[in-house]
This record gives structure tokens, sequence and C-alpha cells, in this order.
């Protein structure tokens, strides 16, 4: 038996058909409660990023550890407010709002729009003027910062579509003062995802300190600050990391970045929330003898977790029902595509038709990415209080 089996209702699994994401809500639970701990610590309000698990029950229950949600689009708006979040906790952005989703944000009366551009600017004070209300604003500034991470997830540098260029920071400032129906309340950023190391939110925060300094030489000064999320998981050790270091986390930024009096700190994490609580479970359908290697064949593809498709992205693969030899296989799911593939040359138990196969740290962009290409139906979710 290898350790993680034991981690895995495999009995209650056989009454279930697969592909199904598993979450461990212990896990989950675990995570909450050190992030909530340290938040409150360092004096962080936490925004959560919904777009990473949208699954009602997960939300539920982020919701009842008091924390904000961070969306980027109308429906994820929705999904936070049917949740119970409060709209003065909720915080909207993304490079492309459509009026309906700036009207619906309006009308909950969120926490604040964290705003992209020039144009887009014009168009929420329109529309605000229109329904005779103001729009709180936080300009989401591109700091122009490296992040060490995959270049499809880095967001933070100036060929990057996200954000307002430093150069054109002052002019968007002086528009938003001079538009009534906007109030700036707020500087956004967000460098990119899966970030684990810490010199890179040092960067930001140096970066966000300059940016502050430039506007107290204005006598100008929001009344908060955003860090955005990032911060990594441990992809490899999903039992050994199943929380992440949130403490080295907050630490490093209160410790960085200058606040001014009265001056609040926000963070949007996603991944580091959910990541390590899911885990895609499948079938074998058929190991295959190719010409140079073995293939294991899934029921599970790229339409429940296209991370590995769509990023290169690294999941640590398990075959939990077997106690046999180790052998390597290219582990690949159904879809008529050669991206198709899980891991090339993966280590695993000896596998058969039917073995049960776990793909880890899948909770974060796993469920939520999912398709219905070659019209798979959308994968369930099963949760471990449930299976005992
Ligand atoms: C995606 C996103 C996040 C969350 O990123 P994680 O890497 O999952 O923590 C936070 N803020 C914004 C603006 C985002 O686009």
């Amino acid at each position: 038996m290898t350790p993680t089996q034991g981690k895995f209702p495999l009995k209650a699994f056989t009454r279930l058909e697969t592909p199904f994401y598993y979450y461990d809500l212990d896990v989950l639970r675990q995570t909450l409660t050190t992030l909530k701990n340290e938040a409150q610590k360092n004096r962080v309000n936490v925004h959560y990023a919904i777009k990473a698990n949208a699954n009602p029950r997960i939300l539920s229950m982020i919701q009842m550890y008091g924390l904000g949600i961070d969306c980027v689009s109308g429906g994820e708006i929705r999904a936070a407010l049917k949740a119970g979040v409060p709209a003065d906790k909720i915080v909207f952005a993304g490079v492309g709002k459509s009026d309906w989703e700036i009207n619906l944000a309006l009308e909950a009366g969120i926490f604040c729009f964290n705003v992209e551009s020039l144009p887009e600017l014009e168009v929420i004070a329109q529309l605000a003027a229109a329904r005779s209300v103001t729009a709180p604003v936080a300009l989401r500034i591109n700091p122009d910062v490296q992040a060490d991470t995959h270049h499809y997830i880095a967001t933070g540098m100036k060929e990057n579509k996200f954000g307002i260029n430093l150069g054109d920071v002052d002019a968007v400032i002086d528009r938003a003062l001079s538009l009534p129906q906007i109030r700036l309340v707020g500087l956004h950023f967000h460098i990119g995802s899966q970030i684990l190391e810490m010199n890179n939110f040092a960067g930001l925060c140096s970066r966000v300190n300059e940016i502050q300094d430039r506007l107290a030489r204005r006598n100008l000064m929001v009344e908060h600050i955003n860090l955005g999320g990032g911060l990594g998981v441990d992809y490899h050790h999903p039992d050994q990391a199943a929380v992440p270091d949130f403490a080295e986390y907050f630490s490093t930024i209160r410790r960085m970045l200058r606040l001014r009096p009265g001056q609040s700190l926000h963070v949007e994490p996603g991944r580091s929330v959910v990541a390590q609580c899911g885990s895609l479970i499948s079938k074998v359908l058929y190991v295959k003898q190719g010409s140079a290697r073995k293939f294991a064949i899934l029921d599970a593809g790229m339409t429940e977790l296209i991370r590995p498709a769509l990023y290169q992205a690294y999941h640590k693969i398990e075959n939990i029902s077997s106690d046999e030899d180790a052998e390597k296989y290219d582990v690949v799911g159904p879809i008529c595509e050669s991206s198709d593939c899980f891991g090339k040359e993966v280590t695993l138990n000896r596998v058969r038709r039917g073995d049960y196969i776990a793909v880890r740290s899948a909770g974060a962009y796993g469920e939520t990415m999912s398709s219905n290409y070659n019209l798979r139906p959308t994968p369930k979710s099963y949760f471990s209080d449930d299976l005992i």
C-alpha cells in the first residue's frame, strides 16, 4: 500500500461513475483556517478568486470563513451573491467588462471595480451616471514586474494585455478625478499565477512603493492597495504541502509594502485556496503497448482537466488501486487531440484495466475549466464528508 491510498475512500468510489472530481473538505478546512488566521494576524483582506473553483459546495464553505470574492465576470458575481457573499466584499476585475456586467455590479453595490483601461473607466462613469450612482474604482496598474512562472500565466509585464501601463497612470488618474461618478478608492495589481518565489512579490511591493511615492508628490492617497493573487502551490507534494505557506507570503508583503496611514491591504488568492483539496478521479480503460512506450488510457481527459494540455502543467498522478511494482506509462485521455496527455513517463504502480487513477492538486482551474468538447458530459463532484 502506498501512503496515499488511505486518503481516498476507494470502496465508495466503486459505486460512482468515473470520471469525477473528489474534494477533501478537511484539506479545504485546514487551508481556510490557516488563511483566515494569518490574514487576521497580518491585517490582510482576502477576496478569493472564484475563477479557480466555483463549485457551490466549495463556495459555501469559503463564504463561511468570511472571505470576500474576486470576480472576473457577471456570472461570477451572480455565483458569489448566490453563495451569500456580501456585495461589499466583492471586487470585479477583467480587461473586457460588458455593459450588462457593469450594470449588474453597480446594482449589487460591489466593493470595487478593478479598472483596466481609460475607455473602460469612461463606460463605467456613463453607466453609473445613468443610474445616478457613483462607482468605487481601483486602477489596475501593470507594474512591469517579472513573475517566474509559465508565460501563459504571467500577467504583469508590459507586453501583457492586463492593466494600465505605468506611463499612462497619471493621465488615467486625472481623468478618474474629473469624473463625478467615479470614486477612486484603490490601486490594484496582479502579476501572474503559480508564483513560489517570494522575491517576485517583494519586487511587486517595491514597485507599488514607487507608485505611491509618485502619488504622494501630487498629494494623492488611495484607501486601499490590492496586490491580486498568484501564490503558488506545491504540485509535487500534494500531501506534505497540502496547506500553502500563507504566513510567509503575508509577512513578505507586510514587510515590503509601505502602506500609508489608514490604508488597507487586499489580496485575491485563488489557486492557493483550492488546488490541494481536489483530485480528478478516473478509471483506466486500456493499457496499450505502443512501439516505444506503454500508454495508460484513462476515461478522463483534457475536457475534465485542461491544465496539462494548456500550460504544460505538472500534476502528480497516482494509481490508487494497485500496490504492484512501479512501471512507466504515458498517461493519456480519450479526447481526439494529441495534447490530451496528463503526463509522459509517469511512474505508477502497475496499471490494469479498471484501476483508479488520481490526478492530484486539481482543485484549482480544473472543474471551472472543464468543457463539453467531444460532447462529453460535465464532470460530477463528490465530497469527502459524504463518502465514508
Ligand atoms: C486569476 C486572478 C487571480 C487569482 O490568481 P491565483 O493565481 O489563482 O491566485 C487574482 N486576481 C486576478 C485579477 C486574477 O485575474
